[in-house]
């Protein structure tokens, strides 16, 4: 099981485009339930995929600051904060209907984040080719790309030719 932090990412992540070519991990039930069991476990696979789909669209929308929040309303219908005792004392669970664990727990963590760390959740810089996000933990907040390994190096390449382009 991911944290809920994680679990926003990967959902956000669900849209990547692999050679120019968009997919979403969530259009097949088949392909959805993999990443349901994959993300949140064998208890989510009675998750509402046309739920989490439009909350998914939803919380890319807020990213790219094309959205209002309130957009998110159908996702919390029935979400709750519940007390459970025990022997150290009370502790906070969010109780969710069926079916709607996974896409109020994203939402959930998306406010927490917006609040205790503003900016850190964005898209990659590589728009061109890129449609991932990430969430930014370094000190000096600066990082721009999904990874390193992949948007970084395409794109330190990519601005290393138009130098010597330009040079020539
Ligand atoms: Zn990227």
């Amino acid at each position: 099981m991911v944290d809920d932090e994680e679990l926003l990412l990967a959902l956000l992540n669900t849209t990547p485009t692999v050679s120019g070519e968009a997919h979403d991990l969530l259009a097949d039930p088949e392909t959805a339930r993999a990443w349901l069991a994959g993300h949140a476990g064998e208890d989510a696979l009675g998750e509402d995929l046309a739920l989490l789909r439009s909350t998914r669209d939803t919380l890319q929308a807020l990213v790219h600051d094309r959205a209002t929040p309130a957009a998110l309303a159908p996702a919390l219908h029935g979400v709750g904060y519940r007390p459970v005792a025990g022997d150290a004392g009370l502790t906070w669970r969010l109780s969710t209907p069926p079916g709607h664990a996974v896409a109020a727990r994203a939402v959930v963590a998306w406010d927490a984040l917006r609040r205790t760390a503003p900016g850190r959740l964005r898209a990659c810089e590589n728009t061109e080719e890129c449609t991932l996000f990430l969430i930014d933990r370094s000190k000096s907040n600066s990082a721009r790309w999904c990874s390193m390994a992949g948007c970084g190096n395409r794109m330190k390449a990519r601005r290393h030719y138009e130098r010597r382009k330009n040079t020539r």
